[in-house]
Formats: structure tokens, C-alpha cells, sequence
């Protein structure tokens, strides 16, 4: 007997994604820097938003998501109407896949790009479609050469996830201005907060009809176990994604506490100014023992080892220690070990336990 029930074509080409891990058998005292998660967590008026929502849980959420929509323009200095919410910037990927690509169509990303893109191109029946990096890093000139006119969308995250590197504004203005002119380009900004004044593609954006920026609450904000992303585009993209969202994809506790988060500025610049003296201390601290790695804009750095087995080995001895930090193997970078910028003694511990690996001490 043969089984007719078959899911779509592609779907069985995904690999299962797999979150930074936070458990290691037989070891306590825990610390999981895999994941990129805030140290610090989400403000105290995102916490006290939370804690008052829980009067209103018997009532359905708002549908439009103006206010929580009109708090993210006011901060960012942004048109309201062309802002849309989803469940993590997960879902504005999801949706402008749904919406713009399916069989046929390619969705173009970078060699070390994030797993996202690839997973939600192929939910939808497209062609994944890998542009080269030059030394970890986008290369403009690469992603334009594997364009075709079955081109999509072109998903860049900059900063990258998990090289931490990131190309100018100039050259991300030169890769819109040169994409198919089917293709949309997407500039997924989820550690734009950790680059002082920098728009991550919202000028862009607003001077194009080609141009989609994504954020999210996961990172900065401390808000990842609450799930809010947001998109940010031309209106007609904007009302096209609108169409196919859910009308209650966010909870009326995922709207209030994302508003709270986002008017607390003074919590994202005290974690932006600590991420970045840790950052410094621990890329530093990691390459006195040999161990480089490119400057990073974001809240990890992308360790570097001689080898896939070196690196492996060090992610075990490091498990042996309760430091949990994420392989970054699927990212085609097995020789590389990704590690989230903790507080200023989960630093201390795992440039020790690195070096204590290396010998060194
Ligand atoms: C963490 C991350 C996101 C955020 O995803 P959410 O769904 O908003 O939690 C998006 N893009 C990249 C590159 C990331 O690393």
C-alpha cells in the first residue's frame, strides 16, 4: 500500500530548526550564552506591562495594533501606517514569503545567512538561493551576480547573524538600487539597537518601493519568550502583508509589553553601551589566547578556531563546564563557535573556560 497523503513539495526538504540549547545532563550552575538573549532581560516597564495585562486576559486583543504601531513611529520617527506587527520578526519573514514567493521563485540570502530564510522559502515551495560571502562578511557584488529574473525577495541581515559583521549604508543602498526589479529586498535588523545610530535600512526604506527593514523584541529588548517582530516597508507591501496576518497574532499581552519596551529608550541605550565595553573585553580576552574573531556590531562574537574538531572539542569541554554556547555548523562555519555577550561575569567565565581549554592557564 502506498501512503497518497504527501505534504507540499519542499517541505520535507527542511531541516528541523534547532534553538540554542539550555541543558546540559549531569551539569548544574548553567549559563547559556547560545541564543543571543539579553543578560539584563526586558525593562522594568515591560515587566509591570506584563503584570497588568493580566486584568484584561478575558478579552480579545486589538486587531490593528495602532497604539503599540504609533509607539514604535514616535520612537523611531516613523510612518505608522506603514509599520506591521508579527509573532517575532519570524513572522514578517514568514509572511512576506507567503506573499511574494512560492514554485519557481528563488529567495536569495547569503552563504552564512540566518536559517530563517531558508526554512520559510522552502514552506512556501521556492528555491533557496545561496549568495557567496566574502571573508564572512555580504558581499554586495556576489548577491547581485546570483539574482535572476525568478528573484523574490533578498534576505540580508545586517548585522549578520552569526558573523556579527556588517556592510554600510551605502552598500546596502547599492544592492537596492540594483536587484531585479521583481525582487524585494529585506533588511532584517534584529541587532540594529546594538549599532549607535544606525536606522538598519529605515531611510531606505522610505526613499524606495523595494525595500522592507525587519526588527524585533527578542534581542535588545530581553522580550524573545514573548515572541513580538515588526516589519517596515512601502505601504503597498505593508497592505499586502496585512492581508494574509492573522487578525490576533499578537496577544493583547504581546502589544502592551512591546509598547512599554519600545518608549523605555533609556533600558535599550544602558544594555547597547554594556553589550558593547563586554563585547570588547571578551573579544579581546579570546584572542590573547588565540582565538580571533571578526569585530562583531552585535551581541555575540563568532569565535574562531584552527579547525571544525578543535572547535567541537572546546564546545564540549565548555559543556563540561555548564557554559552552553551555540555550534554554528549549519551556518557552514564548523570551525566557529558563537558566543552571546553575557553580563560581565558570564564574560569572565567563559574567556577563562576557553582559555583553560587552550592550556593557557
Ligand atoms: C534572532 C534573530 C531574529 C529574531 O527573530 P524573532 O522571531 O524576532 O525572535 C531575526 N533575524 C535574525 C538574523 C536573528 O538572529
Amino acid at each position: 500500500m502506498t501512503n497518497a497523503i504527501a505534504p507540499q513539495p519542499g517541505i520535507l526538504d527542511i531541516a528541523l530548526y534547532e534553538g540554542g540549547k539550555s541543558h546540559v545532563a549531569g551539569v548544574s550552575n548553567i549559563l547559556k550564552l547560545s541564543s543571543n538573549e539579553n543578560p539584563a532581560g526586558p525593562s522594568e516597564k515591560a515587566k509591570e506591562a506584563f503584570a497588568r495585562s493580566a486584568h484584561t486576559l478575558h478579552r480579545y486583543p486589538g486587531t490593528d495594533h495602532a497604539s503599540l504601531r504609533q509607539a514604535i513611529a514616535d520612537v523611531h520617527g516613523l510612518d505608522a501606517a506603514r509599520i506591521i506587527c508579527g509573532v517575532g520578526s519570524d513572522e514578517i519573514i514568514t509572511f512576506l514569503c507567503q506573499a511574494y514567493a512560492g514554485p519557481g521563485d528563488e529567495v536569495l540570502f547569503t552563504e552564512h545567512g540566518f536559517l530563517m530564510y531558508r526554512i520559510s522559502a522552502l514552506a512556501v515551495g521556492a528555491t533557496p538561493v545561496e549568495a557567496p560571502e566574502r571573508e564572512r562578511m555580504t558581499d554586495v557584488d556576489a548577491i547581485l551576480a546570483a539574482c535572476t529574473e525568478q528573484t523574490k525577495l533578498v534576505f540580508i541581515a545586517n548585522p549578520n547573524n552569526p558573523t556579527g559583521t556588517m556592510i554600510s549604508a551605502s552598500e546596502m543602498a547599492r544592492l537596492a538600487a540594483n536587484i531585479p526589479p521583481q525582487a524585494i529586498l529585506v533588511i532584517d535588523g534584529a541587532y540594529a539597537e546594538y549599532v549607535q545610530g544606525y536606522d538598519a535600512g529605515a531611510n531606505l526604506s522610505e526613499a524606495r518601493e523595494n525595500v522592507v527593514m525587519t526588527r524585533t523584541f527578542s534581542k535588545i529588548y530581553g522580550l524573545g519568550g514573548l515572541r513580538i517582530g515588526w516589519g517596515y516597508g512601502p505601504k503597498a507591501i505593508i497592505d499586502v502583508l496585512n492581508r494574509i496576518r492573522g487578525p490576533f497574532n499578537l496577544s493583547t499581552t504581546q502589544q502592551e509589553v512591546a509598547e512599554a519596551a519600545v518608549r523605555d529608550q533609556d533600558w535599550v541605550q544602558r544594555c547597547r553601551a554594556e553589550n558593547a565595553r563586554w563585547r570588547v573585553w571578551l573579544a579581546e580576552a579570546l584572542a590573547e589566547i588565540g582565538v580571533p574573531s571578526d569585530t562583531s556590531m552585535a551581541n555575540f562574537i563568532l569565535a574562531r578556531f584552527a579547525d571544525a574538531a578543535e572547535a567541537e572539542a572546546c564546545d564540549e569541554f565548555l559543556q563540561s563546564q555548564g557554559l552552553i554556547v551555540r555550534r554554528v555548523s549549519s551556518y557552514k562555519l564548523p570551525h566557529c563557535l558563537r558566543i552571546t555577550v553575557g553580563d560581565e561575569a558570564s564574560c569572565r567565565r567563559v574567556a577563562h573556560a576557553v582559555a583553560q581549554f587552550k592550556g593557557l592557564r
